[in-house]
């Protein structure tokens, strides 16, 4: 016999169904005809190598692994920069009307005239939300977002005559910035961090010229301060023909309380499953609308979505356009979760929850203070890093105090980002936790810092009580190996 949590932890391969129950539901009958209609020498020799399990032991097998998961359902998840916000039900409950959910991306456009009004109402919203013009709903993610964006400065600096090669992203930067900068064909330069967490204007005065097409920011950044200078900032960029570009990753701390649009921004990426309230995770599907100032409109996504009278309609061609970016419309599902959000929030709801993600972030970090160093002083938005370099004596790691956190029943906090922290913990905890469960995160820490100091050990070999322990994180990312050999 095995134990149970050898039974539970075997492939779905390696597991044979006893039940075979008759009286579910199966092909029986049906199948033993449709086979007799093909060629033999069309039909496989021998059985194909796949699981042969009964219904029950397939819902079995993937409710027990789903079980094993860490999810915003389940447990507190404060991974900073992520905005793992709770995400209510009745979305997903909206986004399941056939309406929504059966719509064919080819259906008439006079069939899907409800659909489309939700798409068009939807570009409006965010316009008003973030202070743009234009939004295009086409991009999957953040990061596809910070693609389309770069393409369209590209394309409006070209439809000038221009040839501008540099990009500019400050050290703090999430890795995707420069990343898409690079996927662009841009030079990536890096603006220097200054002591207080911000950018630095004197760095960033000395690197902006005419070759500089675009300077991609996070405002909040990514050490979750609000960049006071973003006046100047806009200026200086504006001054030399540059682009100021948005990553609006951190929206989740303005929402109804400033807009990145007024701030002097042209370009703007949003991520919905962050800041409205898409589940996401694990690659599904995001998304991460791209809204555009005037001047830039010309070189949205296409299709357009245009409204005439009462009616809704696509417009396929557009002579400035950088073209197609996602099959068909983008991930309506996504869109539509979103679009309940901000309605049933309204204006003062949507400012209720930066407030709200605010107070809980600076409420966390002072209770922390004591156990863990502040690379920067002050206030911070919706999220905030901390350092866990005084434990580096103890031989002591963010990543073991992270590790040691599961064993509590908590997500860990986002680890060694932003890279200019030194052992940094990212903590978000979200507008939509209780005082009680950030109390109990804070008595977890002071439990992991105590046990720090009277036994390292226990908490280097973190975790304890998960299905698997440590992995080699390297391996994992450069030779992901996942294929099941039978033999
Ligand atoms: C998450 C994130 C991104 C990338 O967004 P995805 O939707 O994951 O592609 C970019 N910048 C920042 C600051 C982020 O937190």
């Amino acid at each position: 016999m095995l134990r149970p949590e050898e039974e539970l932890s075997k492939l779905i391969f390696e597991k044979r169904s006893a039940n075979t129950a008759s009286w579910l539901p199966s092909p029986g009958k049906e199948a033993e005809e449709v086979l007799k209609k093909i060629p033999k020498d069309l039909l496989r020799e021998k059985e194909p190598e796949i699981p042969s399990l009964s219904e029950l032991d397939v819902v079995r097998h993937f409710t027990n692994l789903s079980r094993k998961n860490f999810c915003v359902d389940t447990h507190f998840y404060p991974l900073g920069s992520c905005t793992m916000k709770y995400n209510p039900k009745s979305l997903d409950a909206f986004a399941s009307f056939p309406g929504f959910a059966d719509v064919h991306p080819y259906a008439d456009e006079e069939d899907v005239q409800g659909a489309l009004q939700l798409l068009h109402e939807m570009e409006i919203f965010l316009s008003e939300i973030t202070g743009m013009d234009a939004f295009t709903l086409q991009p999957a993610a953040g990061a596809h977002g910070e693609f389309c964006g770069l393409l369209m400065a590209a394309a409006y600096h070209h439809s000038k005559g221009e040839k501008r090669t540099k990009v500019l992203i400050p050290d703090s930067a999430h890795g995707t910035n420069p990343a898409s900068a690079a996927l662009c064909g841009y030079e990536v330069v890096q603006i220097k961090t200054n002591p207080r967490g911000h950018v630095d204007p004197a760095d960033l005065k000395s690197k902006t010229d005419a070759s500089v097409a675009c300077f991609m920011m996070t405002n909040p950044n990514t050490l979750g301060l609000f960049e006071e200078d973003i006046l100047e900032i806009s200026r200086l960029v504006h001054e030399k023909g540059g682009l100021l570009y948005y990553d609006g990753a951190n929206m989740n701390a303005l929402l109804g309380v400033c807009r990145p649009g007024d701030m002097g921004f042209d370009i703007v990426h949003l991520n919905l499953h962050k800041t409205f309230a898409v589940p996401h995770g694990s690659g599904g599907p995001g998304s991460g609308p791209v809204g555009v100032k005037k001047r830039l409109a010309p070189f949205l996504p296409v299709p357009r979505i245009r409204k005439e009278g009462d009616r809704y309609r696509w417009e396929h061609s557009a002579p400035s356009s950088i073209g197609k970016l996602r099959s068909f419309y983008g991930n309506f599902g996504a869109v539509v979760r979103s679009y309940a959000y901000i309605r049933a929030l309204g204006k003062e709801g949507l400012r209720a929850v930066s407030e709200n993600a605010i107070l809980n972030a600076n409420y966390l970090k002072k209770r922390l203070e004591d156990i863990f160093d502040e690379p920067f002083d002050g206030f911070c938005m919706h999220e905030f890093v901390l350092s866990a370099a005084r434990y580096k004596k103890q031989g002591v790691k963010a990543l073991d105090i992270a590790k040691r956190l599961l064993d509590f029943g908590v997500y860990a906090p986002t680890i060694y980002f932003p890279l200019i922290v030194e052992e940094a913990l990212m903590v978000e905890p979200t507008e939509t936790e209780s005082k009680e469960t950030l109390d109990r995160f804070v008595e977890i820490l002071r439990a992991i810092s105590r046990e720090i100091q009277e036994n390292p050990e226990k908490v280097q070999g973190a975790p304890y009580t998960t299905p698997v322990g440590r992995i080699d994180e390297v391996r994992a990312a450069r030779q992901p190996n996942l294929r099941y050999h039978s033999k």
